[in-house]
């Protein structure tokens, strides 16, 4: 603006200011243009105003009541719609408590992005002690996909472009985005502002795959005796839902879905060999990742539970540095899984021939035994409950209601829950993820519910629960269909440690005995229920489901039920001293 304009234009007192846009707006502005309209947040300074104008504006924000399950919820609302889900928080101890699920999100794959008000960089820099100081840009930096600050009112359209591609395009995780408090305020010129938004076109291109790789991978697979297909979460993630199934079925391969891949096909889907997981395992000669990694969760693709037979990996996924990561992948396919599968399916022609049957037979028969085998343990009456009479209970209301989600943390609750509850839809498992971290409950559980509009079961060990207790209240301020089971069997694992000093303290994994969860959300205006046999849970869960309130059931488990660490007990480390008794 020249000399002469800037008078003129100060002279006209009634048209500077509605000319004028700032920080806040142009933040709100640029997030609806590109699509997000629901913000998962704890207020405090500086966000305090973005959050207020951004209800104003017509977007959702929803607060909570610490930021870790705020994060937890942007995360899983990232993998559930294949947007970025955004979590929003003050400066320092905000941020650090929101960066923990940045770092889950990342290394579970799901778009997010954590957008933290920070203080003055001129005094954070020098280091001179402002309020909550933190230099949270390098701190961020090596727990996501990228990082950014914005300093500039004028670099917002991009700054928020840039996180918004960063969190979905190729293999989407977390995104930082630093708000410094003085950012928001700063004023710029309302029809440049306008300009400079960015709408991100095309945010997660389709990636296609080389031609050679899927006649290598197609090549690889028909050469098998028993072959496998194993599904991950990024299949479930990748919203192609039609083409995976068809190619499922059209290979005839067993498959194996990897516990947030369960419902991709209906779990009782003939095909499944969930239920003959260490045979197909062992025996299979040639395996087929769909978006999967070969982490810790399929103990790295070798060693005993995989057998000693040579296998031959084939692998899809939409990061190149993936493959070979444990071991060596005879036939790379690199893109998104819709594009590869997609792409599979027309080069496998109309006469492709299905397994062996002498394969899928003894995959069958195993998967037939052992249902046989579980289904009177799933139907005992015990009571106290035990893990398989409470999740007998459940799994037949999840039969009979396919479209509610569950969230499943604990450790004994978490890996029996995974084996017994059949899902029967895509994306409606939400659990621990790739770190088996628990806290994620009461967060996931919100944003399914925000996200979906579906009834949400929550299943929840004791201990897991905890994590993030206080979040049912925020549960019933926002009057969401989420209903809790707590299995409470008093105690981290089982609760019946004991100190074996004999002094006045417990064991460490020991809780309150006899607790009772349900008094809680009571206390915030929810329904609370206290079963003591699957019977009193079954009426209390249908019950509670049927209402659509916000409910938590207090399953009394067993104190004596329950393994240490549950199936992963393996990975203690053990003392050559042994315990006290
Ligand atoms: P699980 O824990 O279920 O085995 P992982 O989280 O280990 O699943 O693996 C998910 C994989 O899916 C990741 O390697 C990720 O790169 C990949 N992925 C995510 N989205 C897509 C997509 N749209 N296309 C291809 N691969 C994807
Ligand atoms: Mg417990």
């Amino acid at each position: 603006m020249s000399v002469a304009e800037n008078i003129d234009a100060s002279l006209d007192e009634d048209a500077a200011p509605k000319d004028l846009t700032d920080g806040f707006h142009l933040i709100i502005e640029a997030l609806k243009l590109n699509g997000i309209n629901t913000i998962y947040n704890v207020p405090g300074i500086p966000i305090t105003d973005l959050g207020r104008y951004m209800q104003a504006e017509g977007m959702r924000v929803l607060s909570f009541r610490h930021e870790q399950h705020a994060g937890y919820a942007a995360a899983i609302a990232g993998y559930l719609t294949k947007k970025p889900g955004v979590c929003m928080t003050v400066s320092a101890p905000g941020f650090l408590n929101g960066l923990t699920a940045l770092a889950h999100a990342t290394t579970n794959c799901y778009p997010m992005i954590l957008l933290s008000g920070s203080s003055e960089r001129e005094i954070v820099d020098l280091q001179q002690g402002d309020y909550e100081e933190m230099d949270q840009l390098a701190i961020a930096k090596p727990l996501c996909k990228a990082a950014f600050r914005i300093l500039h009112a004028e670099d917002i359209g991009i700054g928020i472009a840039r996180a918004i591609r960063a969190a979905v395009s190729g293999r989407p995780g977390g995104v930082y985005l630093d708000l410094p408090a003085q950012l928001m305020a700063q004023t710029m010129d309302a029809a440049a502002g306008e300009k400079s938004l960015v709408k991100v076109i095309d945010p997660a291109p389709a990636q296609l795959p080389a031609p050679e790789a899927i006649t290598r991978a197609l090549e690889v697979l028909k050469n098998a005796k028993r072959p496998l297909i194993i599904l991950g979460k990024g299949a479930a993630y990748a919203q192609a839902d039609d083409e995976i199934r068809a190619l499922v079925e059209k290979s005839g391969i067993p498959y194996l879905p990897m516990s947030m891949a369960k419902g991709l096909l209906p779990d009782t889907h003939p095909q499944s060999a969930g239920p003959a997981r260490s045979l197909v395992l062992k025996e299979s000669d040639t395996v087929m990742l769909i978006g999967a990694r070969l982490n810790w969760l399929l103990s790295h693709g070798k060693g005993k539970a995989w057998g000693d037979n040579e296998k031959k990996f084939i692998h899809i996924d939409i990061e190149p540095t993936e493959m070979d990561s444990n071991v060596e992948i005879a036939a790379p396919v690199v893109g998104d899984i819709g594009s590869c599968v997609t792409a599979l399916l027309d080069a496998m022609g109309d006469d492709w021939a299905p397994p062996p049957t002498e394969w899928t037979e003894a995959v069958n028969t195993k998967r037939q035994s052992n249902i046989e085998r579980m289904a009177p343990r799933l139907q005992n009456n015990n009571v106290p409950m035990d893990f398989h009479g409470a999740l007998g209970v459940l799994r037949t209301i999840i039969a009979e209601r396919p479209d509610a989600i569950l969230v499943n943390e604990g450790a004994n609750t978490l890996d029996f829950a995974r084996g017994i509850i059949d899902m029967y839809k895509p994306r409606k498992r939400l659990d621990v993820g790739t770190w088996g971290v628990m806290g994620i409950g009461m967060g996931q559980a919100i944003a399914a519910a925000v996200e979906t509009g579906h009834p949400v079961l929550a299943v929840e060990g004791d201990s897991a629960f905890g994590f993030s207790g206080m979040e049912i209240e925020t549960v019933c301020r926002y009057n969401l269909p989420v209903c809790i089971v707590v299995f409470n069997n008093g105690g981290i694992y089982r609760g019946t440690d004991v100190n074996p000093t004999g002094g006045p303290d417990v064991a460490p994994t020991v809780f309150v005995k006899d607790a009772r969860y349900d008094k809680m959300m009571e206390a915030f205006g929810g329904v609370g229920y206290h079963a003591t046999s699957p019977d009193e849970l079954r009426q209390a869960v249908n019950e509670a489901m049927d209402s659509g309130k916000p409910s938590l059931v207090n399953a009394v488990i067993d104190p004596a039920s329950g393994t240490e660490s549950g199936r992963i007990g393996n990975l203690n480390p053990q003392s050559v001293v042994s315990k006290k008794k």
